[in-house]
């Protein structure tokens, strides 16, 4: 079997034209235009892409986007003043403070702080026990990305066996409570999994999100299997710089159904939940219906 390729990158731009879509009618409907606050401590390279293109992308949509750029020595009391700010700030319905922060700031204490309404990367204690208790909340946008896409090309999701490899508050853990709010039987995977192949192999839906590259070889996988790679690595290969998910492509692609391929699989759809939770927290904020097929 050669899998099917899930195109992240195709779907994400469906996924922001609803999302603009929607803005539109929050503006002409309600003269109400969505706002989204991006907080950067520190120049980490990696994190200043980040932000950059999640800026663009905003405006892209016709949202307002605000960027905070903040010294890497900014003191934790000056940044949670700076949060306290924007959760009273009626043009801003999303907050994101990009993470890691660096290691004088206590990124609980932080990302705590956040308006739970407006914390549209999902981190917010109070947003983790909603979703725990399958109740209505701000969804990880990394997860949600995968459950849109899972969720488009099954359908149904009910009574799936479903492997999440990897247990990180950001990606694992929220991930395996989605597909198990959509009725799938699942399995957290992780480094003190004993026979991790034997576990994998009774998946229908396999979701690796390890950081270690081309982990999952293909003779992991159960025959018409749905592969979604979450991971992101960078490698040298042939003397070239080149970037790799946690599952081996070409091998799992040939006994898999489906697969997203790294890049453009889950990561164009994680700046595309983010605006999607944008549109979503203006929505709630204001009473307004929220935009359809763009929630968990
Ligand atoms: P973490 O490092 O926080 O978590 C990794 C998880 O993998 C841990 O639970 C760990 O287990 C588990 N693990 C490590 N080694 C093994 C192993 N040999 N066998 C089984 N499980 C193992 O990573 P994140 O969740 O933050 O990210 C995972 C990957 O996803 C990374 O490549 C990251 O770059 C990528 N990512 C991609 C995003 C996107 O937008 N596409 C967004 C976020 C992340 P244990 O808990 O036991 O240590």
């Amino acid at each position: 079997m050669t899998a099917s390729v899930i195109d992240g990158k195709a779907f994400a731009a469906t996924v922001r034209s609803k999302v603009a879509a929607h803005v539109a009618r929050l503006k002409t409907d309600h003269n109400i235009t969505p706002g989204l606050a991006v907080v950067l401590v520190g120049e980490d390279p990696a994190s200043q892409v980040y932000v950059r293109s999640k800026g663009k992308m905003t405006v892209e949509v016709g949202m307002k986007s605000f960027e905070h750029k903040l010294d890497v020595e900014t003191s934790e009391t000056d940044l949670l003043a700076l949060i306290d700010t924007l959760n009273n700030d009626p043009e801003v319905h999303g907050i994101l403070v990009q993470l890691p922060l660096p290691d004088h700031l206590d990124s609980d204490l932080v990302i705590n702080s956040i308006d739970p309404a407006k914390d549209v990367d999902g981190f917010h204690i109070s947003n983790v026990g909603l979703l725990g208790t399958g109740q209505k909340s701000m969804v990880p946008c990394t997860p949600l990305g995968c459950l849109m896409m899972l969720r488009d090309h099954h359908g149904s999701l009910s009574g799936k066996n479903a492997v999440v490899i990897g247990r990180s508050n950001i990606v694992g853990k929220p991930m395996a409570q989605l597909l198990l709010n959509d009725s799938c039987t699942v399995t957290i995977a992780h480094s003190r999994t004993a026979d991790l192949p034997g576990v994998v192999r009774q998946a229908d839906i396999v979701v690796a999100a390890v950081g270690r590259p081309e982990m999952v070889p293909g003779d992991w996988i159960k025959p018409g299997a749905t592969v979604i790679d979450v991971g992101i690595n960078r490698i040298e290969r042939d003397g070239k710089n080149k970037l790799v998910g946690d599952v081996d492509y070409a091998s799992c692609a040939e006994v898999a159904g489906a697969i997203t391929p790294v890049p453009g699989g889950v990561g164009p759809m994680t700046i595309a939940c983010l605006l999607a939770n944008t549109v979503t927290a203006c929505s709630r904020a204001n009473g307004l219906v929220e935009p359809e097929g763009l929630t968990a």
